[in-house]
């Protein structure tokens, strides 16, 4: 047919010459980043993931609606990549059919099966922008700050595309020997009976009008995917195919060198313009797809604070777009772009030629990411838990405070105490060394404290942590756990005075200089000790020294209290008794999402005859934070809605009469919460330890047992209600910790 490919191949031609230019400049722009390291390894993983995660639709499906209609959608476009040829097929030949399946009726029915699917597909996402539409309902909806006019004319274009396929393949049923399949391509004979009695010649003018159509709305859509938001189409299996593994949780992505001896004046650490950002960093920024599932779990942006992940991968994108332009275009002619040019590592020409352009980069902080967004975060993770496309906004994040704290020596000035504190005195409180053993003279027995290297007999460290070993409320956690692994016949020491701060929060505050010498001091101090295994009872220990250690040379077994609680039980090495109570269950980030230990504190807790288990709607890797990650429990708390009181609301809305946890910080967050709603006279606050130990002790009290403790109910396993704390957390949720004298 003459009168069908000119047009068809005409329009392709540009629409091609113009997507190609745009991702040739895309590419360009991505390389001009900084390197990133382990991104070109572990290819098995990376192809496992991308099956699972691409094609599987795997986190999208987590949303169980919007997720089916995705993958449909995505399934859809991928199955009738046949009909597009079949389409420039047609132009040149109406009886074309693609050799070997072109006729087979399975294919002409999976075809018009998926062209359905994908229509109701675009209806389910329709009524969900409708119902979620945030000009209505504002900042509840995901949408909040997307560009939904881009996202409806998608919605439009995917539609044109699928009722022009399905119209040209009814106008091809009305001609004989032209439509390649049988009845089974239901949809297609279904629409073309509808077209009544035609003539030949009318059937295939109007098939000629809608190919032409399918084509030019196809090759149209190409261009506006690229250049919108729907470039995810595209980006989204780059990016997940260059994704963290095995996730971008747990430990940061970067340990910079920190040796003074490496250092010149052009050294930066963190990210203070958008080009200190890496590659993968930038090539996040291009495959966000602005669906806001990182927003609708944020707990800053649902306590009404300024951070929304989603906004802060747009606004650095919007950035790094404004910043690529000038370099191109040449604009500004005042600086050299040095940094860029490192970055390409002299692999592109293009990129080469680009980023020799002058530089016009402004601060991140505060002329693109305001403060108030930055410091808001938690480090909890739930953004880089539900973004579908795999994007990292911790690491982007924990950079961005990096160069404020290193290079410009701004961050909040409450942080300011709790990193002289650590660094003077070894932990974030400035309690200091001495009182770190304070908590064991409430034990009946003696615990080995280890002055050099660990006894032969003994088979853990303990690493108690500051909170654990200093703070009133944690402590009797502490307690209990040493009872209950002293009562199971575990034998584990203790580093007392030797243990210092992991610098967890120096480090999620962005002070890397101040948690590198915490960490090289600790590795020595354990490694000289000749430690193996340690058990932790802080989930941001548990998480330094067995995911962040390794890269300054720390190697240890490490194994948190729940995990080993969980497997005491099992072993039947400890038996619980006996608690009657409704618990609720709070999962700490740093040791659910973070670390993917979900099951053994739950374990722990449902081992416990009388206890009725209580899930809050948002658990597991849905888990709301308590507030105090990231550093956030030594800074004020100025605007919104407190997070620590958020969750005590949803915990409290189980009618629970326990809210358990298994972290120091969240119980000192939630126990202070639950002061606050003046509701911990009926309501307790616990570690699981002390769940567990609770309904152990009347079985100890009557228990011969040489290994058991000789403690009364109250003293084992008194409840977060009960306990009046002594010299407080140092940092109740909302006001600085006074600062200790030196
Ligand atoms: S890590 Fe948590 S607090 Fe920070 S942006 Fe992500 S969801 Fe929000
Ligand atoms: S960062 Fe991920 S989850 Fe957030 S809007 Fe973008 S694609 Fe969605």
């Amino acid at each position: 047919m003459l009168d069908r490919y000119p047009v068809a191949l005409a329009l392709s031609a540009f629409a091609l010459a113009i997507a190609g230019r745009r991702l040739f400049y895309l590419y360009s722009m991505v390389r001009a980043g900084k390197p990133a390291p382990g991104r070109l390894s572990h290819w098995r993983r990376r192809a496992e993931v991308e099956l699972a995660e691409v094609g599987g639709q795997k986190r999208l499906l987590r949303w169980r609606l919007s997720g089916l209609a995705h993958a449909f959608t995505f399934w859809g476009f991928t199955i009738l990549l046949l009909t597009i040829i079949e389409a420039y097929g047609d132009t040149f030949q109406p009886t074309f059919h693609i050799p070997g399946i072109g006729t087979n009726p399975i294919v002409g029915f999976i075809e018009d099966f998926f062209i359905v699917a994908v229509l109701v597909a675009l209806i389910v996402f329709s009524v969900i922008r409708l119902v979620y539409d945030p000009k209505r309902i504002g900042r509840s909806s995901r949408f909040y700050g997307s560009h939904t006019g881009a996202a409806w004319v998608t919605l439009a274009l995917i539609a044109g595309v699928m009722i022009t396929l399905l119209m040209y393949r009814a106008a091809q049923t009305r001609v004989p020997g032209d439509f390649p399949y049988s009845h089974w391509a239901f949809a297609s004979w279904g629409v073309g009976s509808l077209f009544g009695p035609v003539s030949v010649a009318t059937a295939r003018a109007i098939e000629t009008v809608f190919i032409d159509v399918n084509i030019a709305v196809i090759v149209g859509f190409l261009v506006f995917v690229v250049y919108s938001k729907h470039l995810h189409i595209f980006m989204a299996p780059i990016n997940v195919a260059f994704s963290r593994q095995p996730r971008a949780l747990g430990a940061l992505d970067k340990t910079p060198d920190m040796d003074v001896e490496n250092l010149d004046a052009d050294t930066v650490f963190g990210a203070g313009k958008i080009g200190d950002l890496t590659w993968k960093q930038l090539l996040d920024l291009v495959t966000c797809t602005e669906c806001g599932r990182c927003q609708s779990q944020c707990p800053a942006w649902n306590t009404g604070k300024p951070l929304s992940p989603k906004l802060v991968i747009m606004d650095l994108r919007d950035e790094m777009f404004r910043t690529h332009k000038k370099k191109s275009l040449g604009s500004d002619t005042t600086a050299p772009a040095s940094t860029s040019t490192e970055a390409t590592g002299g692999d592109s020409a293009k990129a080469k030629s680009a980023v020799k352009a002058p530089l016009e980069e402004r601060h991140l902080v505060p002329e693109v990411i305001d403060p108030d967004v930055l410091w808001s975060c938690t480090t909890c993770g739930a953004c880089v838990e539900q973004c579908p496309v795999d994007i990292e906004h911790v690491d982007a994040i924990v950079d961005m405070r990096r160069y404020e704290v290193l290079i410009e020596s701004r961050f909040p000035s409450e942080a300011g105490l709790m990193l002289r504190n650590i660094e003077n005195r070894g932990d974030p409180w400035g309690l200091g060394a001495a009182k770190r053993l304070e908590w064991t003279e409430a034990l009946d027995f003696d615990i080995p404290v280890v002055d050099d290297r660990m006894p032969e007999e003994v088979e853990y460290l303990f690493w108690v942590g500051c909170a654990g070993a200093l703070d009133e409320r944690a402590r009797k956690t502490t307690q209990s756990i040493a009872r209950l692994l002293h009562q199971a016949g575990v034998t584990f020491a203790l580093l007392g005075p030797k243990e210092s701060c992991t610098g967890d929060p120096a480090r999620r505050l962005g002070n890397e200089y101040l948690f590198q010498m915490q960490a090289m001091q600790n590795v020595e101090t354990l490694s000289a000790t000749g430690t193996k295994k340690v058990i932790a009872s802080c989930p941001h220990c548990f998480n330094s020294l067995g995911k962040e250690y390794p890269a300054l040379g720390g190697d240890f077994e490490v194994i948190h209290h729940s995990q080993l609680l969980g497997r005491l039980v099992a072993d039947g090495r400890l038996r619980p008794d006996r608690f009657d109570a409704k618990v609720t269950y709070h999962d700490p980030c740093y040791l659910g999402r973070h670390s993917r230990v979900y099951d053994p504190p739950r374990s722990v807790i449902e081992s416990v005859p009388g206890v009725q288990s209580i899930e809050m709607h948002r658990c597991r890797e849905r888990g709301f934070c308590c507030g105090a990650g990231g550093a956030r429990m030594w800074l004020e708390e100025r605007i919104g809605k407190r997070v620590n009181l958020e969750r005590m609301d949803e915990a409290l809305g189980t009618g629970a009469d326990v809210v358990s946890t298994a972290c120091p910080y969240c119980l000192i967050m939630l126990d202070d919460a639950v002061k606050e709603r003046q509701r911990d006279e009926e309501v307790s606050v616990m570690d699981i330890a002390q769940v567990l130990e609770r309904s152990m002790a009347p079985a100890r009290l009557g228990a011969a047992s040489p290994a058991s403790p000789q403690t009364t109910l109250d003293d084992s396993a008194g409840s977060g209600a009960e306990m009046v704390p002594e010299t407080g957390s140092g940092a109740p949720p909302g006001g600085p910790a006074p600062e200790q004298p030196a």
